[in-house]
């Protein structure tokens, strides 16, 4: 059997607030390890998954996935007696050596007052024995290479080799938010971001068939799979957007076209998330990385909507989210060629500082609310979960 403890993230949150977060973490704990034969424990504000030695790879791609788990470690356990604890240290400390680390602390924590030796006393005897059955290792109490852990609770917990967790908060604890979702680089991170504050993410995307390809949508659900794996799954609606990006194209002027789309866009999005109880939209947006993203023109975007819009990369540098999106899984298919729905238009001399009252006027005169109501109603929805 392998033991897994979970460290907890935001150990901030006080009170009630800790108590849902540990609620709704455990549920997705659950649900995401379904089919693992897992199983997990929690006492005194600490989690432990135990499962089958079988089942460590994929039980592991969860605790590195999961939103609000600061760290996890995979632990020894005992009986709480001296010896046992002692060579447990002995195996923690061999597989140190194994990893090519040279330096080492221990450190104990001791919940269960009955056991015999206080945690100084646990710190000193465990670490002249390492020292004694390895020569090549010392103590380093400032930096060491690696701090073996032990823990005197329930059982004796021993371990060394701590991995970060993503941090962040469950998935779950602060609602629905609608991510506008097409096939490039910085959606897929801003939506990864959002959950990682607790949303629940569904996503849209505007299709422009036969301009844009089945591969290019192929795309977008191939990326929804990926960030389903750490919000949960997705659920993402389709919206054909061809009628309506070419009526634009017909009656707008040139320059207008890609702010018109996106307004376009917010507006039809706003009324999907109505329907599916979210709370925002979420975007890639990233200030003044292109065109259509400047301040003026954002201000156009948002302009026919209520709802708040979420741009967690509004401040951050492209090489910043890239490195996010590598980590994340989804960079190689970010930069797959399929064209996005903008081939359609890329004016050659975009307005750059839109006004909003201008924006309004010509897009109340494209007439455009029929074809809306026709593209809302014919959106499709599909769960996209990730192919363990
Ligand atoms: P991304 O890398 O996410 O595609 P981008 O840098 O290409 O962003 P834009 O094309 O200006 O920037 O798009 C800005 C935001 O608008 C995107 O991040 C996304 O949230 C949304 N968006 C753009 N095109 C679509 C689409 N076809 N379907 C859904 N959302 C879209
Ligand atoms: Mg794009």
């Amino acid at each position: 059997m392998a033991v897994y403890l979970l460290k907890l993230g935001e150990l901030t949150l006080k009170g009630g607030n800790r108590r849902e977060f540990e609620r709704i973490l455990r549920r997705n704990l659950a649900q995401r390890l379904r089919g693992t034969g897992a199983s997990i424990q929690t006492t005194a504000g600490r989690f432990y998954v135990t499962c089958d030695e079988s089942a460590e790879i994929p039980v592991e791609t969860v605790l590195d996935r999961l939103f609000g788990i600061a760290g996890w470690a995979k632990t020894r356990d005992c009986k709480k007696i001296p010896q046992a604890v002692f060579d447990a240290c002995i195996e923690e400390a061999a597989l140190l050596r194994e990893n090519g680390l040279r330096t080492f602390k221990v450190e104990a924590r001791r919940t269960d007052k009955g056991f015999p030796l206080n945690s100084y006393e646990i710190r000193s005897e465990a670490g002249s024995l390492i020292l004694e059955q390895f020569p090549g290792l010392t103590v380093d109490v400032h930096s060491p290479d690696a701090v073996i852990q032990v823990e005197i609770r329930e059982k004796a917990y021993i371990y060394s080799m701590a991995r970060k967790g993503q941090r962040g908060l469950p998935v779950g604890t602060a609602g629905r938010g609608l991510l506008l979702l097409s096939g490039g680089i910085d959606s897929p991170v801003a939506g990864y971001m959002m959950a990682g504050r607790g949303m629940h993410i569904d996503a849209v995307y505007f299709h422009a068939y036969p301009y844009t390809s089945d591969e290019a949508r192929q795309k977008v659900v191939s990326l929804a799979e990926t960030v389903g794996a750490y919000t949960m799954g997705i659920r993402l609606h389709t919206v054909g957007f061809t009628a309506v990006q070419m009526r634009i194209k017909e009656r707008a002027p040139m320059e207008w076209t890609t702010v018109l789309l996106r307004m376009a866009m917010m507006e039809c999005a706003q009324r999907i998330a109505f329907r599916r109880k979210a709370k925002c939209l979420i975007t890639g947006e990233s200030l003044s990385q292109v065109a259509s993203q400047t301040v003026e023109n954002i201000s156009c975007t948002q302009s026919r909507i209520t709802l708040p819009v979420l741009r967690p990369l509004i401040g951050i540098e492209k090489d910043d989210i890239i490195r996010t999106a590598k980590r994340i899984g989804t960079y190689d298919t970010s930069i797959l060629p399929y064209e996005d729905c903008c081939v359609l238009f890329s004016p050659p001399h975009p307005i750059i500082r839109g006004e909003p009252a201008e924006a309004n006027r010509i897009y109340e005169s494209l007439e455009l609310a029929d074809l809306m109501d026709e593209a809302v109603r014919e959106t499709t929805e599909e769960k996209c979960a990730f192919p363990e």
